[in-house]
């Protein structure tokens, strides 16, 4: 079976990129999830802090590895040889970006597959955005996210940073 990889900007990682990894480290060897460093989005955690929160959410999945990048997913992937990209598709809104992402990496890097697990229906409207904007007004984001991930959003609203 081929390694995958999960990548994405995961700020922070919500239940919906949980179920994604829990489902996809059963279809691969081993599925590395690539947390984007250089997103043109200005980040609210840090990549240390999604990278952290990502690996405490996963440590009971064995063939689960978190990892960062910079620069293009593509070159990643070829470095830790993954031949498998997973994403997951909400609802057709995500098509017309994700369509275009896996055209132009497969225009880049034949040799390797996008391959797009249909996003749980319960999960299905929820965001990192969404949950960043949930947490801002102090709404239970207990539903959305694992324990750890709340406490980290708390932890930035305390300090003013959310
Ligand atoms: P990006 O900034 O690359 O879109 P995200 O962290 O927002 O990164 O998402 C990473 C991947 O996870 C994408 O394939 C996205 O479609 C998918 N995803 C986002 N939210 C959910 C969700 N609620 N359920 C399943 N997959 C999701």
């Amino acid at each position: 079976m081929p390694i995958a990889m999960y990548p994405g900007s995961f700020d922070p990682v919500t239940r919906g990129h949980l179920d994604i990894i829990k489902r996809s480290s059963r279809m691969f060897d081993k599925v590395i999830v690539a947390v984007l460093v250089n997103s043109a989005k200005k980040p609210l955690f840090t990549v240390e802090e999604r990278v952290a929160m990502l690996r405490e959410c996963c440590k009971d999945i064995p063939n689960v590895e978190v990892d960062s990048f910079n620069g293009l997913t593509v070159s990643f992937a070829k470095q830790k040889h993954a031949t498998v990209m997973v994403r997951g598709l909400r609802a057709v809104t995500d098509f017309e970006n994700e369509i275009q992402l896996a055209h132009t990496n497969f225009a880049m890097a034949p040799g390797i597959e996008t391959v797009f697990l249909a996003t749980a229906i319960k999960w299905s409207y929820l965001s990192s955005t969404i949950v960043r904007e949930a947490a801002h007004y102090g709404q239970d984001v207990s539903k959305f996210v694992p324990a750890n991930v709340e406490t980290a959003l708390i932890a930035k609203r305390e300090a003013g940073e959310l």
